[in-house]
């Protein structure tokens, strides 16, 4: 396997436009490589700089996870750094979660805080939402956000060989200086679900209110864990 290094996006789109495949930290790929096959050409976006991009209101598509502190907002930090082992953080890459795993832990975070993905493909770069992304398996060059006022995120314990832990991403966004609007996203086993409704000081209310929307018919021990995210964001924004 030749392993490709570009450096700008028209070597990336060449080595798109030669068949070589996205790679990350190959944390997921490479057991399955080794048991189907190595393809021809892998590539790897991880000395380009548009995938490393990384500040408060941007990370690139290769920036491996471990580097994913305090600079971001608090949701994304958090999820970056309940992914796996420290083993796997060091490798995998945001990337290759969001778009090449099942699991997805950034995903949450990334629809709460309303990321718009900036994309590679054979044909050029462009901006995109979450849901294009993910259908159509673009090549992500890096997220895009808005800095919210205030944002959690909680990840249940999961059980060994059990279901995946239950995963849930609150973030108040400001509407002209005062608190706006709240995003809630929640994983529950293997889907995610988000909704938004305009702020209230009162938890409860804003439960009431995403409730209402079908998008989050959550079970039980979910609810609960998006009540007490909820409440302790809004709190945290009140103040
Ligand atoms: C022990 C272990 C524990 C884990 N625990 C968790 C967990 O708790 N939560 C969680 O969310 N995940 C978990 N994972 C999965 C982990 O998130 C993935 O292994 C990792 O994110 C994949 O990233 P990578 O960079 O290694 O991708 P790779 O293995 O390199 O690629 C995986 C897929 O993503 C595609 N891809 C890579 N980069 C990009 C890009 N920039 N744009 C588009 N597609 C791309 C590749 O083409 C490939 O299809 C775990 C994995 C392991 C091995």
């Amino acid at each position: 396997m030749q392993l490709r290094l570009p450096s700008s996006v028209s070597e990336a789109q060449r080595c798109l436009a030669d068949g070589a495949v996205p790679i990350g930290g190959a944390t997921l790929v490479w057991a399955g490589w080794q048991r189907d096959g190595f393809p021809e050409q892998a590539v790897s976006l991880r000395d380009l700089p548009e995938a490393n991009a990384f500040g408060p209101e941007e990370l690139g598509g290769a920036v491996p996870l471990h580097r994913v502190d305090a600079t971001v907002p608090e949701v994304l930090h958090r999820a970056a750094s309940g992914v796996g082992t420290g083993a796997v953080r060091r490798a995998a890459t945001v990337g290759g979660n969001i778009v090449g795993s099942t699991l997805r832990c950034l995903l949450p975070a990334a629809l709460v805080l309303d990321a718009r993905a900036t994309v590679l493909t054979a044909d050029g770069v462009y901006e995109t939402d979450l849901a294009e992304l993910l259908a159509k398996r673009h090549v992500l060059l890096a997220l895009r956000w808005r800095t919210p006022l205030v944002s959690g995120y909680r990840k249940l314990p999961g059980e060994t060989g059990g279901p995946p832990p239950l995963v849930v991403a609150v973030a108040v966004h400001a509407d002209g200086g005062a608190p706006g609007r709240v995003r809630v996203a929640v994983r529950d086993g293997y889907e995610v679900v988000s909704e938004s409704t305009p702020y209230r000081t009162d938890a409860e209310q804003v439960l009431r209110d995403l409730a209402d929307t079908t998008a989050l018919s959550l079970p039980a021990p979910a609810q609960e864990a998006l009540r007490r995210e909820v409440a302790d964001v809004l709190a945290r924004a009140a103040a």
